[in-house]
């Protein structure tokens, strides 16, 4: 074969599309459900956008950002994430004039080169929400319950949801500094990605999954204890409207996230079923964003959240929706003479919303039913030269092999019979 598609980035072949069509029907009623309106921004943005916003030292910005220059000598980027891109297009609209507090979600590709596997890809897709001028505890919760809802709508419950808190401006680089000095005297017994680390990004050497990190860094402070006075007043407000909720958490001090713009609250939604790559999605609090993109200071929350691996969980477990889409009717030329007929019958019924399918390639009448049967068409109509005389042909009813006569060219009158259900 001459062509295959780019490394890492896969087609969605017919089988499932069905599927991820009514994945996102489900994703989209949900968000609607909470207030939240779509956002949908080009795949493409200044690569700036994403140095700026994402951080440098994060791995998608840093390691797996794929970036072009173009004819005009801008240097662009496939986008890694969505929250600098929904910022971006929030100032650029002036959107904060609208309301003092904008809810948004997105649902599209995003693009890492990072090593392909399961549940790892370099095109796949992400839905997520942005709450961008709601500084309270309330809107972290309602996005973590936001997230819930959508993975109860496909009947997933056994999931965790873990939660911490990455302080703020005033309470973080103090306790960077106390953190530094622990890593710092442990230095020799981290891997050398995390050595690495302490001088970039000192709180991802927390959330290593490299054994040698784990074991040495298993006594170092961790931010969640040394929150001030006002973030742990937030938190306790997070916690307190997630348990009213009766939502199943875990604090986990060890949660940072990869990106550099967190603040506060910070969650993940994680999944047994997922092996090593475990995060379904994960979000929290960027209070500072906004502002360090040229916004005035506003507070925000959103999470991101994998489409593939949500397939790949609701596999295992035997949830994924079942969809094949099936013609209501086949309609069967018999002779040459009745294709016309056949043809623009078919265009009455389907702008009556049937689901209607004809032959295009001339077929016999056996290849034809064949291939009704191959469609599972849920009735066939076979018209020939006397139909076409006499306005009545048999309807048969595919599932349960009954046949009916019926006056075929009375489309209103086909229409309903093969739609009833
Ligand atoms: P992140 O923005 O890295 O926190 O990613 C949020 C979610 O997107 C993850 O929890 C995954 O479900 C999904 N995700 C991230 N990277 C990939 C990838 N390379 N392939 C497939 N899904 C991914």
């Amino acid at each position: 074969m001459a062509y295959q598609s780019v490394k890492g980035m896969k087609d969605l072949l017919p089988v499932e599309t069905a599927v991820w069509q009514e994945l996102e029907r489900r994703i989209h009623d949900v968000f609607t459900r909470f207030g939240y309106d779509e956002v949908r921004t080009p795949v493409l943005e200044q690569a700036e956008l994403f140095v700026k916003g994402s951080g440098e030292t994060s791995d998608i910005v840093g390691k797996e950002m794929y970036s072009l220059v173009d004819k005009g000598g801008d240097t662009l980027a496939l986008r890694p994430e969505m929250t600098p891109a929904v910022v971006r297009a929030y100032l650029q609209h002036g959107m904060g004039a609208e309301s003092p507090i904008g809810k948004y979600y997105y649902l599209g590709p995003m693009f890492r080169q990072e090593r392909p596997q399961k549940g790892r890809l370099r095109q796949f897709h992400q839905f997520g929400c942005e709450v961008i001028g709601g500084g309270d505890s309330a809107v972290d919760a309602e996005t973590i319950l936001l997230g819930i809802a959508i993975y109860q709508a496909f009947g997933l419950s056994e999931f965790l949801v873990k939660l911490s808190s990455l302080g703020c401006p005033v309470c973080r680089p103090p306790y960077r500094e106390t953190l530094l000095a622990a890593l710092t005297a442990v230095r020799d017994s981290l891997s050398a990605e995390s050595q690495r680390r302490l001088a970039t990004n000192p709180l991802r050497v927390l959330d290593s999954k490299d054994e040698r990190d784990k074991e040495a860094t298993r006594a170092v402070p961790l931010m969640i204890d040394h929150l001030c006075p006002e973030c742990t007043a937030h938190f306790a407000g997070v916690r307190r409207l997630l348990d009213a909720s009766g939502v199943q958490y875990v604090v986990d001090g060890r949660i940072v996230r990869g990106l550099d713009y967190y603040t506060r609250t910070v969650y993940e939604f994680i999944s047994t079923d997922l092996g090593a790559q475990d995060a379904l999605g994960g979000g929290g609090r960027y209070d500072v964003l906004v502002e360090q993109m040229g916004g005035k200071s506003t507070p925000a929350v959103g999470f991101a959240a994998g489409v593939e691996r949500l397939l790949i969980v609701l596999e295992q477990r035997g949830l994924l929706p079942h969809v094949v889409h099936t013609p209501d009717l086949y309609i069967v030329a018999a002779d040459a003479d009745s294709r016309d007929a056949v043809f623009t019958h078919a265009l009455a019924l389907r702008r009556l919303g049937v689901t209607v399918e004809i032959d295009l390639l001339l077929r016999s009448v056996k290849a034809q039913m064949r291939e009704a049967n191959r469609r599972h068409a849920r009735h066939t109509l076979v018209i020939g030269s006397s139909e076409l005389e006499r306005g009545i042909a048999q309807l048969k009813n595919m599932s349960d092999g009954s046949s009916a006569d019926v006056t075929w060219n009375v489309a209103e009158e086909l229409a309903a019979r093969v739609t009833a259900r």
